[in-house]
């Protein structure tokens, strides 16, 4: 089954059982200031479960594009080295405000996965909280899986909330097993986070909203909240054991490799393109441009990253822009806004991209010799800083480099490089402001260096997430 008919069938399947079709939201929350991106299905309904906005239905279905590049969910670390994390992503979901709550969402999960999809029962486990004994019944005694094959867990993996605020609650989880020739062991177990037991499908038992205070409130109706991705599930249902080789990015892989002369589709700087085109050319349909500040950085630092992969293959000329087109030929009729905006989308991405080709070169020769001449395992701080201040280096593109050669990144020799820098940029205006009264001149001594230095807070916060 093709990515785009599995989407199809989540929907047709829910809208069957009463379920409203809605569509995908905008990457950027409208009604969420403190949310960096749309990082799951609920977050546009995020007012629902809270029973602030009232609709005119309440059970309703989408396949909700997401993007988890910053914030409290942050996978950009992942890419490249798990086989089932993305930046962007499609999370397939259902929803219910106040209607149904733990027993039709569990048995509309099973149903939907071995009834309609037809997946082997014994080959899917299952997580439930671990004070949670009604949907631990409900999955042994109801469903009748295994008993062995339903593991209780922790805040950690079974408490889910979109952010430090806001609707949250215990969660029971679908895994897939992947069989013995993937490496990993079942959830909770020390060797989980390989790739063979793969999380596929999260059900949020929605029943408290968190205040600042961290003190949990319980919503006016206990509501479910579904997420699923849809890449991982494609993988299940196309009997391959990566996200990379479903149709969608296979095909993804090809063009990547058509623009940078790469044949082997399993290459990972390749992967990483392919990744990261789908989130920027998203993150830019949905109005965020490059800059040196919030979503706008967050974008510039993937769109980075990817031509800095691209650099690494060889590729001399600018590419990455060119691989919208391709998006557009998979993702185009699910999100015809994209067919639409594409020569915008291209635009912005090939500007930003031109923009760092002119300093990603030397930047790399520097970082390479910082690399060759170092005795121990981390790469000094104000090696980072330079290359970040002078070369445009977001630092986590920096570190990315440095993981490849298992080194790390000196972070407290990198502030205390900003932290200088800023004290002689206070100075430097300080200076312009008293030569400006006592000349009044207009010399053209206008500081326009340190520009990014805005963006710091955001770029090390988003570093340590
Ligand atoms: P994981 O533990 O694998 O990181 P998660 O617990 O963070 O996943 P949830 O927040 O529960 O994920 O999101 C619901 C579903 O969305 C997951 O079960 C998974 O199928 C999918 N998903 C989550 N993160 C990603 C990602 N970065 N890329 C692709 N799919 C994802
Ligand atoms: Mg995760
Ligand atoms: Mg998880
Ligand atoms: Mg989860």
């Amino acid at each position: 089954m093709k990515s785009n008919d599995i989407r199809q069938t989540f929907l047709d399947y829910f809208k069957s059982k009463g379920h409203e079709v809605v569509a995908s939201s905008s990457l950027v929350p409208g009604n969420d200031p403190t949310l960096l991106f749309t990082n799951a299905g609920m977050v546009q309904f995020k007012d629902c479960f809270l029973g602030a906005d009232k609709r005119a239905y309440t059970r309703a279905v989408s396949s909700q594009r997401c993007v988890r590049a910053g914030g409290k969910h942050n996978d950009l670390e992942n890419v490249g080295y798990t086989a089932r994390h993305h930046t962007f992503f499609e999370m397939l979901g259902n929803f219910s405000f106040g209607d149904y709550f733990k027993n039709d969402a569990i048995a509309f999960a099973w149903e939907f996965l071995t009834g309609e999809l037809k997946l082997p029962k014994d080959k899917l486990w299952v997580t439930v909280y671990n004070d949670d004994d009604e949907a631990a019944a409900i999955w042994i005694n109801d469903i009748g899986v295994d008993a062995s094959r339903v593991v209780r867990l922790g805040d950690d993996s079974n408490f889910w909330a979109m952010g430090d605020t806001g609707p949250c609650g215990p969660c029971s989880e679908i895994f897939y097993d992947h069989g013995p020739d993937v490496a990993g062991g079942p959830p909770g177990s020390p060797d989980e986070d390989g790739d063979r037991y793969i999380e596929i499908w999260n059900l949020v038992f929605m029943q408290f909203d968190r205040q600042p205070s961290g003190e949990l409130i319980p919503l006016p109706k206990p509501s479910v909240d579904t997420g699923m991705g849809l890449e991982r599930l494609a993988a299940v249902l196309q009997h391959v054991h990566s996200n990379y080789e479903i149709d969608l990015f296979q095909n993804l892989l090809q063009a990547a490799g058509d623009v940078t002369g790469i044949k082997d589709t399993g290459n990972t700087s390749l992967r990483v393109i392919a990744d990261h085109i789908r989130s920027c050319a998203f993150l830019v349909l949905d109005g965020v441009t490059p800059s040196n500040e919030g979503r706008g950085y967050v974008l510039r630092r993937i769109v980075r990253r990817a031509v800095r992969h691209g650099y690494q293959l060889g590729v001399k000329d600018v590419f990455f822009y060119r691989l919208v087109a391709a998006l557009v030929k998979e993702m185009g009729d699910a999100y015809p806004a994209l067919k639409k905006e594409q020569a915008r989308v291209e635009k912005i991405l090939k500007e930003e991209e031109q923009q760092f080709a002119r300093t990603l070169e030397n930047g790399m020769q520097i970082l390479n010799q910082a690399i060759s001449q170092l005795s121990g395992k981390v790469l000094p701080g104000d090696t980072v800083f330079r290359l970040y201040d002078t070369y445009g280096f977001p630092v986590d593109l920096t570190a990315d480099v440095a993981r490849e050669h298992d080194l790390s990144l000196d972070m407290a020799g990198f502030e205390q490089a900003m932290e200088g820098q800023r004290q002689q940029a206070r100075a430097a205006s300080q200076f312009n402001a008293v030569e400006k009264l006592s000349i009044d001149s207009s010399v053209g001594t206008e500081f326009v260096g340190y520009d990014n230095l805005h963006a710091d807070a955001d770029v090390l916060s988003i570093y340590q997430n």
